[in-house]
């Protein structure tokens, strides 16, 4: 079945290609092919062990980064499906943006990143990239997944000039100031929807933030007021889901309709000029305005509460005391990370510490660092 893209859609038949040449797939596209590789990798099972915001053992019903990542490969389809973009690369990006997250989130991530500070630093971001292209180790003929050149553009989200001095082509258009085609700007723009409304959602299940809180921001209580005019006798969790329901539809609503004028307005003819225009898949500036009020709200009320900031000290912790004992005796090391620390020890340590789940990283921890007497 051949679906009718656009012209300023990426065309899998035109990709740029994969860095190891490879026959063209049957009975699917390219594109495809790079989904159902990073759907069957083991870096994507883990994501179900990893934190969002709420680490797993907190409930069982809070986003682990495999379900984030499944929203947002589903928003990411929908809003590349109405504007004629190829919604399998599209999908294929949403699904590998996490793959290079440490265990525990932000924090996680900002711990390696301190410890990796005299070796070059650590960035979840290129590390996603590094699980793709070099650390899953399945196929016969090359390291990483061999993904498309297109795939591997919307991985890499954004990256420093330093780092893409290192990088092959993905590096190139950071140098040049250019952006990526049009799904990968999809894709980014989805992560940022999913996440701040499914963060709403966790924050009021948690308890950590009330709805009387919430009301504070215009988005949310324009939504939460309709939702009550039609429905007063509606209860808490129902009228909280609908609330988040609408404003999912409103914020990617306004995401299609802003970027199809956008499209209008530069009528690019291909991939080629979209990646020289400035960024066409965007908020319109009400709506822009609407998310970083949601932002602050969330930062100063969510992830800065102190029942976060304790697990998120905790896991700082965990992370450091991990890469310092590492360093200090790299022996330490499973012997497949032990070769690879004979060529660059601090590399992969980080590796294997990004690689890890929390629990994996908290029974490493306990490993290493207690006595156990009966
Ligand atoms: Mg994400």
């Amino acid at each position: 079945m051949t679906v009718k893209l656009a012209p300023h859609a990426a065309i899998a038949a035109q990709s740029r290609g994969r860095r190891h040449p490879e026959p063209p797939p049957k009975g699917r596209t390219a594109f495809q092919r790079d989904r159902d590789r990073i759907v069957h990798s083991t870096a994507f099972r883990r994501l179900e062990y990893k934190t969002q915001v709420f680490v797993n053992h907190e409930g069982d019903l809070f986003r682990t980064r495999l379900t984030h990542t499944l929203e947002v490969a589903q928003i990411g389809r929908s809003v590349a499906r109405h504007l004629g973009l190829d919604e399998d690369l599209t999908e294929a990006i949403t699904l590998a943006h996490d793959l290079g997250h440490t265990p525990f989130g932000h924090s996680g991530q900002d711990a390696l990143n301190a410890c990796m500070k005299p070796y070059g630093g650590f960035e979840h971001n290129l590390q996603s990239l590094r699980v793709v292209d070099v650390l899953e180790q399945r196929y016969a003929a090359f390291d990483g997944l061999n993904l498309t050149f297109e795939t591997r553009e919307g991985i890499l989200k954004h990256c420093s000039i330093a780092n893409a001095h290192r990088l092959d082509d993905v590096g190139e258009r950071f140098l040049r100031r250019q952006r990526p085609g049009l799904e990968a700007q999809v894709a980014n723009l989805a992560d940022e929807i999913a996440y701040n409304n499914h963060d709403v959602d966790d924050g009021l299940r948690s308890g950590l933030v009330s709805l009387e809180q919430l009301a504070t921001v215009s988005i949310f209580q324009r939504h939460m007021r309709a939702t009550l005019k039609a429905y007063p006798r509606i209860d808490q969790r129902r009228l909280v889901h609908e609330t988040v329901r609408r404003m999912i539809d409103t914020v990617i609503t306004d995401l299609m309709r802003e970027s199809a004028r956008k499209l209008r307005e530069h009528e690019p003819r291909n991939i080629d000029e979209v990646r020289k225009l400035p960024a066409i898949i965007g908020f319109s500036p009400a709506m822009q305005k609407e998310q970083a009020e949601l932002k602050r709200f969330l930062r100063t009320h969510l992830y800065r509460h102190y029942r976060v900031s304790r697990m998120s000290s905790k896991a700082r912790r965990i992370i450091t005391d991990l890469f310092q004992a590492f360093i200090a005796e790299p022996d330490l090391l499973p012997p497949e990370f032990q070769t690879r620390a004979r060529e660059d020890a601090p590399r992969a340590i980080a590796d294997y510490i990004a690689g890890m789940t929390d629990r994996y990283a908290a029974i490493e921890h306990r490993r290493l660092f207690s006595v156990e007497i009966a």
